[in-house]
């Protein structure tokens, strides 16, 4: 099942408020120019069969429920990639009104993708880092039921 996961990742894709750069250089990297599909990386829209979530944009006050809903729907276990210096630390956003601050300010984060906007190549690079993550944390659930 692990080997499964890491072989065929689901990914789902939440723009929490970004300018739509960073979202479009993720689509680039899932069709076919850049094409992560061919490492089995497959983008859907349902939270309760992802295994990774990609978030770009910076956490608010309106959208820090649904970031956290979205999250708690995933099953155990999952990662988290931040694509964009917005999802970081808030970006150009940072310091507006309803700003909160990075996506870290609702959920746990595991990969951080830099950029403004990120570029397909360092996505797909996130994507490799955030398998390791993936693989290293189910091996850890695997440990502690004693499977
Ligand atoms: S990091 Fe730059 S390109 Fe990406 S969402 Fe923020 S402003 Fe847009």
């Amino acid at each position: 099942m692990i080997k499964a996961r890491l072989k065929s990742p689901w990914v789902l894709h939440y723009n929490c408020g970004s300018c739509n750069g960073c979202d479009i250089e993720i689509l680039a990297t899932l069709a076919p120019r850049f094409d992560a599909e061919r490492f089995g990386i497959v983008n859907i829209g349902d939270p309760k069969q992802a295994d990774v979530l990609v978030v770009t944009g910076p956490a608010n006050r309106r959208n820090a429920r649904v970031l956290k809903n979205l999250y708690d729907q995933m099953p155990d276990t999952k990662v988290v990639i931040v694509v964009g210096s917005c999802g970081a630390t808030g970006g150009i956003f940072h310091n507006c009104p309803n700003v909160l601050g990075g996506v870290d300010k609702v959920i746990p984060v595991d990969v951080y993708v830099p950029g403004c906007a990120a570029r397909p190549e360092q996505i797909i690079d996130g994507f490799v880092m955030a398998l390791q993550k993936l693989g290293e944390k189910s091996r850890g659930a695997k440990d502690e039921k004693g499977v």
